[in-house]
């Protein structure tokens, strides 16, 4: 089995050799298809960084209620132990807004989408905050396996239903006082009528709907198709706290299949 070297390539605090570019531009050039893996480093590099003046600016009076010995950047703020649900909605309102529905295309992900156009490509990404969707990549080629900050689904996962909550948030930012957003808007599971939350993957009640499942199985398609061709797996931004999704299983395929080449694990 041969195990092809990988092309570090990188775009924040790294500097990336003129030969190892134009290797991964032959590579991609040459590509019968491309396999984006793309994790939270990624975003962190387009500019959605969740700590320092970004968290600061935006959650000031978050910090100041709750401690900043806890509110330490957005995502150690996400498990806050929120005492209510006007609380939790108060935060994660502004959360959504700040990193899903206010940010525009990110010049980075355009960069990306620029390189895979025309390409036999698919996206599997972590993130969730509508990036690639907003670039322009085509919706049917894009795994976005950990949820949305766009959508909430029942607490206890109790119905395959997600719903967007794009207007909830929106009244929900504006309605907002002291951190809390009024009891009328706090939402409630229309089948059991217990309490909602984000549409993120982060217990077993994870909701998996029909969505999910058709984007799961055009990214098995996208794999079956790819067997004993030429091709390159772009992995960016991916770090150690899911590497069972992108990680793992790109390195395997790589070292299974010789007409594959691996570039990233650029460590942003
Ligand atoms: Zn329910």
């Amino acid at each position: 089995m041969k195990r092809y070297p990988e092309i570090k390539i990188s775009n924040v605090g790294q500097s990336v050799l003129p030969e190892q570019a134009e290797r991964a531009a032959a590579l991609i050039r040459e590509a019968e298809f491309i396999l984006i893996g793309a994790g939270a480093g990624v975003s962190a590099a387009a500019g959605l960084t969740y700590s320092g003046a970004r968290f600061t600016d935006n959650f000031g009076e978050f910090i100041e209620k709750y401690g900043a010995m806890y509110m330490t950047d957005m995502y150690s703020a996400g498990f806050y132990p929120f005492p209510t649900q006007e609380a939790k909605w108060g935060y994660w309102s502004k959360h959504s807004m700040i990193n899903r529905f206010l940010p525009p295309a990110l010049p980075l992900y355009r960069q990306i989408c620029e390189l895979v156009k025309g390409k036999n490509y698919f996206v599997l990404t972590t993130n969730v905050d509508h990036q690639f969707q907003k670039a322009g990549f085509c919706e049917e080629r894009i795994f976005a396996t950990q949820g949305d900050y766009g959508n909430i689904q029942c607490e206890r996962g109790c119905h395959p239903q997600v719903y967007d909550a794009e207007d909830l948030f929106s009244r929900m930012d504006e309605a907002r006082q002291e951190c809390l957003i009024p009891s009328r808007l706090v939402p409630k599971c229309p089948v059991c009528g217990g309490n909602m939350t984000m549409h993120l993957r982060c217990d077993q009640y994870f909701v998996e709907d029909d969505n999910w499942h058709e984007a799961a199985g055009r990214y098995n398609d996208f794999l079956k198709g790819m067997e004993n061709r030429k091709g390159v797996l772009l992995e960016l931004g991916v770090g150690f706290n899911t590497p069972t999704i992108i990680r793992y299983p790109f390195e395997r395929m790589v070292c299974e299949n010789q007409n594959l080449s691996q570039i990233g694990r650029a460590h942003v």
